[in-house]
């Protein structure tokens, strides 16, 4: 049999799985977040080893990005499953009575479930805990770079669910975009905008509704009024965590003229603080080779104020500012994702807004101020997934707030409630008493006649 006529079968095997009601009682769904967080709890060390093994990452920065999200992604639905499956009734119009109207939270079915590499666990997990927790049958397709993350989520999922239940489908973008041509009940995507496209394209086709999670270039904007030794703080943290590849992190900054001098010698003070050396445990590798050098092609020399170091053979680029840098120039044209800043100067605030404005809506926006006006027009005018006012990324953190983008940045939100929304299509029922007729909707229309 063919990998492909392969995935046929899983997805026919799944929607028989599906329809068979086995996945639908709550009890069932609890049951299966349980039985994934013993898995992953058990294997955390090989989880570690895995991504460390891939791109030098940390086990405290792991379990930080990664494995404590999903943990708290599985305590949270087990303490909420129950309200959010059950019914939701609805009031009922007075033309409609006597009568009663509910919503059932149906689970939509068979989804597929794709996911980027830059946190591999977090990225393929957080959605396949929504969609257990939702009812559905899953497969799911990790990104191929990180290779050894990859095996090990492969190795948990096969021996934790039956393959009619849940599936991990390892492979690249061939197998990638097979796999979106297929008519599964919804696909969830995180990765990159050109590729969401394509997905968006592909679920077309069939009717395939998807939630698609992007990036693009978020900004930062740091005004005069801001407490400047703490937004460099927060801004350098969130910049070169997993070394700026993250979908979330400060693409670039906008800084006002009159801080340029003070603003970068706490940036460097900041960098240097937090030591992120070749082969340090808070810095980690660029994924691969062909990603350090589209990376060093985006740095032009003549504008790099500190940093710019970088070693092929250990994949190491170190934490780079870039100072006057312009619309045009080449950092500016595509999202970064690595660890460099580029830095543009604005006078006035206005033209900060205009200048995020003509540009593609980014998936998060940063203000740093202590300006009521400025935080109402950064809020108001601007139209970005989320963000923080004086942070970066921790918005990401809150599991109460829906995370996702918007344009171009991405279709649809999850994390908590809004990750179990994407895998149920909300049923509206209308239920008739037996005792009232209406008589008016009924022809021939002559009481109408009289009245109009
Ligand atoms: P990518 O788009 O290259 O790959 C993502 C997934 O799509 C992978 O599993 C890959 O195998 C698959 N894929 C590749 N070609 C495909 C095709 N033709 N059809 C269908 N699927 C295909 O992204 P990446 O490099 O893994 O991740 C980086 C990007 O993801 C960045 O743009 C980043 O901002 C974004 N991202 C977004 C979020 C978010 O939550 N919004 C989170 C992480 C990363």
């Amino acid at each position: 049999m063919t990998q492909t006529s392969n995935f046929e079968t899983i997805l026919l095997e799944q929607k028989r799985y599906f329809e068979s009601g086995k996945t639908w009682p709550v009890s069932f769904r609890k049951a299966q977040l349980r039985a994934l967080l013993k898995q992953l709890k058990q294997h955390e060390e090989e989880l570690c080893k895995a991504v460390f093994d891939d791109f030098g990452k940390s086990a405290i920065e792991i379990f930080m990005g990664d494995l404590a999200v999903v943990y708290q992604e599985i305590r949270w639905l087990l303490c909420n499953i129950d309200r959010l499956a059950k019914p939701k009734r609805c009031r009922t119009n007075l033309g409609n009575l006597p009568g009663k109207s509910r919503i059932i939270m149906q689970p939509i079915g068979t989804v597929l479930i794709l996911g980027a590499w830059n946190y591999p666990y977090n990225l393929t997990l957080v959605p396949l805990v929504s969609a257990i927790g939702a009812g559905c049958t899953a497969v799911v397709k990790p990104s191929e770079l990180p290779t050894h993350a990859m095996k090990i989520l492969s190795k948990i999922i096969s021996s934790t669910f039956p393959k009619e239940y849940i599936f991990l489908a390892e492979g690249g973008a061939e197998v990638a975009s097979y796999l979106t041509q297929l008519k599964f009940d919804k696909i969830f995507f995180t990765g990159s905008t050109g590729v969401g496209k394509m997905v968006y394209q592909s679920a077309a086709r069939n009717m395939v509704p998807v939630t698609l999670e992007l990036g693009g270039k978020s900004p930062v904007i740091v005004s005069p009024s801001a407490d400047l030794a703490k937004a460099a703080k927060r801004i350098v943290w969130g910049k070169f965590f997993n070394a700026g590849q993250t979908c979330v992190a400060p693409d670039y900054l906008l800084l006002h003229r009159s801080l340029k001098q003070t603003f970068l010698e706490y940036l460097v003070g900041e960098i240097k603080t937090r030591k992120y050396d070749q082969g340090a445990e808070q810095y980690v590798s660029i994924v691969t080779s062909k990603h350090l050098e589209r990376l060093i092609a985006l740095i032009s020399s003549e504008k790099v104020y500190y940093g710019g170091g970088y070693d092929l053979a250990s994949r190491y680029l170190e934490p780079t500012i870039m100072v006057d840098v312009e619309e045009d120039d080449p950092i500016m044209q595509e999202e970064i994702f690595g660890p460099i800043l580029p830095i543009i100067l604005y006078d006035h605030f206005d033209d900060v807004l205009k200048y995020i404005g003509r540009k593609e809506k980014p998936l998060a926006a940063y203000l740093f101020s202590q300006s009521k006006e400025e935080r109402k027009a950064f809020l108001t005018k601007l139209n970005f997934g989320g963000g923080c006012i004086n942070d970066v990324v921790m918005h990401l953190n809150n599991i109460h707030l829906p995370f996702g983008g918007v344009g171009a940045s991405g279709i649809g939100a999850y994390h908590g409630e809004a990750g179990f929304l994407n895998f149920i299509h909300p049923k509206s029922v209308f239920v008739r008493s037996k005792y009232f007729e209406p008589t008016l909707k009924y022809p021939p229309y002559t009481k109408w006649k009289k009245r109009i």
